[in-house]
């Protein structure tokens, strides 16, 4: 007998549970863009239900489950939905679930190579073939992520023991001055609180300001950079975004990488969303200098639309990692930094994620992602023809699925078009700042997005706020 029948049912209540389930997820794919993409917010009456669930006693499995899908059927913003032009949240790829599936009924332990040595290959396969597909030299290796902050996280981390190995014993103190991290003012924030998490400091974040089209001033970098040495701080990281979050520009990675050449600092490439391009031989080139990194973050659950949370962690110098992430473990049956995730990484027990990037890159090879990038760029443009016929401006120069617009009114109109958007529930926008200013932004993440609803949102802009 099982421990308890409901954690560990039979087969038989297994396959009627599970046939179930497949057949009620049907229904809610059927029905995805029927629902409101925007989410409700939790009534009164829902917090009570959900503050009747004492687990005192057992209930039953399937209505649980009604209960929790009906709550994501109208509790959540829709991602699955074709009109949500929103912020970075895919629609996820469909191999991307079926590896989910699989990954949760073997549930392997990847963390170490002995223990699941075939899915760790897996794994490190689809890692070594971004890597060489960002240009990174045949070394490379890395590791998945739970997201791009803790890959970002890992550069600094890395950059701290490259740039003095005393630093994993001593801390800050082995450096002369504060160790400094370089990002633009656009950058994604996530650096403050990984300054704050790693002891540096808030402080050691320099907000290196754009050229007014939302890329690093390089020349600002480098005079940011002398004034720290003059003042007796160390500069350890050079952080450039390709495909900033809000606008999808790139910084100009070349001049960077000589930069941190230059001054013997850390060069990472933060290209969470950006990532996506090296799919795509026309508009990769945009991401040049990307092959010179140290590492680079890659998040599989941006524009690779796999499930969360799927990032990447890569580097071209993988004797770092094993530093900053060395240990000696009595319990654990293996100790080989180049093979076991453990020992060159932040996490310790591992989900076999990178199975959805193997079965998405698989089941689709290159030119399929080629073909989704080129898609929602192609959609974002006809969104930007079309409201540039009603007066509309878009601000930012970016080639990636992303339009900062401004609308003929002047900015100040902004929220009124967003909330309108939001309000009407069949499609999502997002407000963001560009530069210093409002801008209504709208990105494509679903490769079910068609025409037809970029149609339906041009025509809602089009009406007068
Ligand atoms: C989304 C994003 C991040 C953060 O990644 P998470 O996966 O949300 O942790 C970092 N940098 C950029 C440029 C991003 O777009």
């Amino acid at each position: 007998m099982p421990s308890d029948s409901s954690l560990f049912p039979d087969l038989e209540t297994i396959r009627t549970l599970d046939d179930r389930l497949t057949a009620k997820l049907l229904e809610h794919r059927t029905n995805a863009a029927k629902r409101s993409v925007s989410a409700n917010t939790p009534s009164d009456d829902w917090q009570g239900e959900l503050a009747r669930f004492s687990f005192d006693a057992a209930e039953d499995l399937e209505d649980l489950m009604d209960w929790v899908m009906s709550a994501l059927d109208d509790g959540i913003v829709q991602m699955t939905h074709p009109g949500y032009f929103g912020l970075f949240n895919p629609a996820p790829t469909f191999p991307s679930e079926c590896a989910d599936r699989i990954v949760s009924a073997f549930n392997p332990q990847i963390c170490v190579w002995s223990h699941a040595p075939k899915a760790v290959e897996i794994e490190q396969h689809v890692i070594r073939s971004v890597a060489l597909r960002a240009g990174l030299p045949i070394n490379s290796t890395g590791h998945f992520t739970s997201g791009g902050a803790e890959a970002n996280g890992t550069a600094v981390l890395c950059a701290l023991t490259a740039k003095n190995p005393e630093f994993g014993e001593v801390g800050s103190h082995a450096f002369d001055g504060q160790p400094i991290i370089y990002a633009s003012a656009e950058s994604h924030l996530a650096w403050l609180k990984i300054a704050h998490a790693t002891g540096i400091g808030r402080s050691s974040v320099r907000l290196v300001s754009t050229d007014g089209c939302g890329r690093m001033d390089a020349v600002e970098l480098e005079r940011q950079i002398e004034a720290d040495i003059v003042a007796g701080h160390t500069p350890v990281i050079i952080a450039a975004t390709a495909g900033t979050t809000n606008a999808g520009m790139i910084d100009p990675l070349t001049e960077c990488a000589a930069i941190a050449k230059r001054y013997s600092v850390w060069f990472h490439v933060d290209a969470a969303w950006g990532g996506a391009l090296i799919a795509c031989d026309e508009a990769r080139s945009a991401l040049n200098g990307i092959e010179k990194a140290d590492s680079v973050t890659i998040d599989a659950h941006k524009w690779f639309a796999t499930t969360m949370g799927a990032g990447i962690f890569l580097t071209s110098r993988p004797d770092i990692p094993a530093d900053v992430f060395r240990v000696t473990a009595s319990y654990m049956p293996d100790s080989d930094p180049a093979n076991d995730f453990y020992l060159n990484s932040a996490q310790w027990s591992r989900r076999f994620v990178g199975l959805r990037l193997f079965l998405s890159l698989g089941a689709a090879g290159w030119d399929g992602y080629a073909q989704h990038v080129n898609h929602s760029k192609r959609l974002v443009d006809l969104i930007v023809a079309g409201v540039s016929n009603e007066g509309w401006s878009k601000v930012n120069a970016s080639d990636m699925a992303v339009a900062c617009l401004t609308p003929r009114e002047g900015s100040e109109t902004v929220e009124t078009y967003v909330n309108r958007v939001q309000a009407s529930g069949r499609y999502w926008v997002s407000k963001a700042m560009f530069e210093g200013r409002p801008v209504l932004r709208v990105c494509v993440t679903n490769g079910r997005t068609s025409e037809s609803d970029a149609k339906g949102l041009i025509e809602l802009l089009a009406l007068e706020s």
